[in-house]
C-alpha cells in the first residue's frame, strides 16, 4: 500500500488549481471556500462499510461513483447546487494501490460529472474499506426544500424508474444512478416543491418520511409507480415482483417530491424535459394514514418488506 502522501498527491493533481470562490483546495489543513452572497450552505454527510453497503465484488470505480452520488443527491434532494466534497477512506492494508485508484476514479468521475471539486479528505488504513464523503452546496437564502413542506391536496410525483437500485444488487453490480441536477435546479428555483426526499431506502419509506415530516398521510397508485426495465426484467416481466424492487429495495437515487395543485401543470411541463416524471398520487390529512391502492382497494402501505404484502 502506497503512502498517504502518495495517495493525496496524486488526488491534488487530479484536482487542479483552487478557483473562483475555492480559495484553499486539497493537501492544505483545510479547504477555504467563499459562499456566494445570498446563498446559505448545505452539508449532508453519508458512510459505506465494506460487507454492509457494498461488497468489493461490485467494483470498486462503482462503488466510488456510487458513494459519491449518493451524497449529491441528498444536496439535489435539498434543491441545492452540489459545489464541494470531503472524502474520508480507510484502505485494506491488504488493498492495492490500484484498487484504491480504482475507487477514486469512480469517486471523481461522479463529482467531475455534476461539477463537485474534491477539496480535502483524510485516508487511513482499516481492516476493512470505508468510505465516508461530506458533500457541500448552496443553496439561495432560505429557499431549502425541506422533507416537512407539503400539505394535503398536494400531488405526490417521482423521477425516472425505480427498482434499478434492487436489480443491481441482485446481480452484484451497484446501480450508478443518473441524478437530476437540472429537474430540481429547475423546479424548486420557481418554488413549485413543497417537500422533497431522494429515495435511498425505498419508494415505502422515503414517502414514510415525508408524511411524518410534513404531518399528512398520503394515497399513491400502485399501477402509476414507473418500474425499470432492470427490475421487470430480473424478476420474469413479473410487475408484481419488480413492484417489491421499488417500494423496498432502495439506492435507485431517484426524487420522490410534493407540488401544490396548482403548480401540477408547470411542474410537469418543466420537469419532463429532464427525467421521466410521474403523478403518484395525492397527500392527505394525516388523519387518512400512508395508503397505497392495490387490487382495487386503498390500503395501508407497508413501510418496507413489500414483498410481504403482495
Ligand atoms: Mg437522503
Amino acid at each position: 500500500m502506497p503512502g498517504e502522501f502518495k495517495i493525496i498527491e496524486r488526488l491534488r493533481k487530479a484536482a487542479g488549481r483552487p478557483s473562483g470562490a475555492l480559495v484553499l483546495g486539497i493537501g492544505d489543513d483545510c479547504a477555504a471556500f467563499r459562499p456566494a452572497p445570498g446563498f446559505e450552505t448545505l452539508a449532508t454527510s453519508d458512510m459505506l462499510v465494506e460487507g454492509v453497503h457494498f461488497r468489493l465484488s461490485q467494483g470498486l470505480s462503482a462503488v466510488g461513483y456510487k458513494s459519491m452520488a449518493a451524497n449529491i443527491s441528498d444536496i439535489l434532494a435539498c434543491g441545492g447546487k452540489p459545489l464541494y466534497a470531503l472524502v474520508a477512506v480507510g484502505l485494506r492494508e491488504k488493498g492495492s494501490m490500484r484498487a484504491a485508484l480504482s475507487l477514486y476514479a469512480g469517486l471523481r468521475k461522479c463529482a467531475d460529472k455534476f461539477g463537485v471539486k474534491i477539496v480535502g479528505g483524510d485516508t487511513v488504513r482499516s481492516e476493512k474499506l470505508v468510505i465516508s464523503i461530506t458533500a457541500l452546496g448552496e443553496v439561495a437564502s432560505g429557499k431549502a426544500v425541506t422533507r416537512g413542506g407539503a400539505r394535503p391536496g398536494d400531488y405526490i410525483l417521482v423521477t425516472g424508474e425505480l427498482g434499478n437500485g434492487a436489480a443491481a444488487l441482485k446481480k452484484n453490480s451497484a446501480w450508478l444512478p443518473p441524478l437530476r441536477p437540472e429537474l430540481s435546479a429547475a423546479l424548486c428555483g420557481r418554488g413549485l416543491v413543497s417537500s422533497m426526499i431522494d429515495i435511498s431506502d425505498g419508494l415505502s419509506s422515503e414517502l414514510y418520511h415525508l408524511c411524518a415530516e410534513s404531518k399528512t398521510g398520503a394515497l399513491i397508485y400502485e399501477e402509476l409507480v414507473p418500474l425499470s426495465k432492470a427490475a421487470l426484467k430480473l424478476s420474469g416481466g413479473n410487475r408484481r415482483k419488480a413492484l417489491s424492487a421499488a417500494f423496498s429495495g432502495g439506492e435507485d437515487y431517484e426524487l420522490l417530491l410534493s407540488v401544490p395543485a396548482e403548480f401540477l401543470g408547470t411542474a410537469l411541463k418543466l420537469g419532463s424535459k429532464y427525467s421521466k416524471f410521474t403523478v403518484l398520487g395525492r397527500m392527505l390529512p394525516a388523519g387518512k394514514g400512508v395508503k397505497v391502492f392495490s387490487g382495487g382497494k386503498a390500503k395501508a402501505l407497508p413501510r418496507g418488506g413489500y414483498d410481504a404484502f403482495l
